[in-house]
């Protein structure tokens, strides 16, 4: 039997995509050394120019070891057609394709079948191995069309999962021992708008399935926060952390970025949610083109405002094919560096103020063992490490008294 290895790069999205894909090969071994493997299959990222050089220098590793490369995942759809034509993979598929990755390894011919933008996954995910919590795909694509950013072009437009098909995914889930659900797409918050639902409706429906504990959002975006949902923040089974995307805090740098979003309808949204005691994330890029040293300042100003705990934050990154590549008043990167700083300081503090605030009731879901600890998220989305001789992975338990400190938050349970 013919050994493959699944690379997977990118976001939560492709975590599950690669999910699916392993699924699917009947008639090869999975393995988890590339090393071992006949064949690779990589599962790529194409999000920033960066992305795409990261897979295509692992590619180029491949090569020279004389493995099957195999290419799938949003680079098949931005740089498949190149790749192929030069005979760096031996194939390239594209999402759509995925349920049908055992035939097309099997094959002898070289093949190129990028697929639709339309479709959904058929298959669903009803394990994961040595995962504590399950990622439920329930929507593809987004119907936005940020400055910056190409997922759009290579995922298609906003659709969504069926819903008695997620709900009967859920129920397979829970009854196989899952209690925290955490749900995921390119754009989430648009779930339903093709169905006549939404995701407020959806997550209902998944809260009243038996054995469902907890459920996680992936990110949402400001404009997507109805009425409907906000009725659903004094609910135990969501998370009491929420990641919605800002991306900036300065007006004028959210239009040229031709965002959605409105600075001071953001800041009340951010506020009433924090008041009700949840931790907030949210995304953030600095130096797109176009923010001046006013525009930083003025953003930065606004940004202190916000009750946020927990930040991605990255740098402008170009990416051919989207419009903000066309913008002229670039921002140098070691800038963009320092402005990156300044913003993951404050957040920083803040979550530190935050883990001082909320340090007992802590609901933990135990994931692993690493070092000394056993290691597992709170409600809050905050890492506790926990000082035990049991053996709580996988447990959930609850922590009356932790100690925290700037790195991180401990306990200790002994009986
Ligand atoms: S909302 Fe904007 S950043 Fe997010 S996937 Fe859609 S276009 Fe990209």
């Amino acid at each position: 039997m013919q050994k493959v290895f699944l690379k997977t790069f990118g976001c939560r999205t492709n975590i599950y995509d690669s999910q699916i894909m392993a699924q699917n090969l009947i008639d090869f071994q999975l393995v988890d050394d590339e090393t071992q493997a006949d064949i690779v299959v990589v599962n790529s990222c194409t999000v920033t120019n960066s992305a795409d050089s990261s897979a295509r220098s692992y590619i180029s590793k491949l090569e020279r070891s004389g493995k099957k490369v195999v290419l799938a995942g949003c680079g098949a759809m931005s740089k498949g057609e190149s790749l192929f034509q030069d005979e760096r993979v031996f194939g390239v598929f594209g999402h759509s394709e995925k349920k049908n990755i055992n035939t097309l390894l099997k094959s002898s011919q070289r093949f190129f079948q990028l697929g639709d933008l339309t479709s959904l996954d058929e298959s669903i995910v009803e394990d994961f191995s040595a995962k504590t919590k399950a990622f439920i795909k329930i929507q593809e694509g987004c119907d936005f069309n940020c400055s910056y950013c190409i997922i759009p072009s290579v995922r298609g437009r906003a659709r969504s999962q069926d819903e008695e098909k997620i709900l009967s995914q859920v129920q397979k889930l829970a009854s196989n021992g899952y209690g925290e659900f955490v749900l995921t797409g390119t754009n989430i918050g648009s779930y339903g708008k093709d169905k006549k639902s939404s995701i407020a409706t959806l997550l209902k429906r998944i809260s009243m399935i038996n054995g469902v504990k907890r459920i996680r959002l992936g990110s949402l975006e400001p404009v997507q926060l109805d009425d409907a949902f906000m009725e659903l923040l004094d609910e135990s089974w969501l998370e009491k952390h929420l990641h919605i995307a800002l991306q900036h805090t300065s007006e004028e740098m959210l239009q040229i970025m031709r965002r959605r979003n409105a600075l001071s309808r953001d800041l009340t949204l951010f506020e009433k949610i924090s008041e009700k005691g949840f931790a907030l994330g949210t995304d953030f890029i600095v130096g797109h083109p176009g923010e001046s040293q006013r525009l930083w300042d003025e953003g930065l100003e606004n940004f202190k405002r916000f009750p946020i705990t927990h930040l991605h934050a990255f740098t402008y990154s170009k990416r051919e094919g989207t419009h903000a590549t066309t913008l002229k008043d670039e921002v140098n990167g070691k800038i963009a560096k320092e402005r990156l700083k300044v913003l993951e300081e404050i957040v920083e503090k803040n979550n530190f103020l935050f883990r001082q605030k909320h340090n007992h009731d802590l609901l933990v879901l135990v994931e692993e063992k690493k070092g000394d600890y056993q290691v597992g998220y709170d409600q809050y989305f905050n890492k506790v490490h926990i000082d035990s001789m049991l053996d709580l992975e996988k447990e959930w338990v609850v922590i009356q008294n932790s100690e925290v400190k700037k790195e991180g938050t401990y306990a200790s349970i002994h009986q």
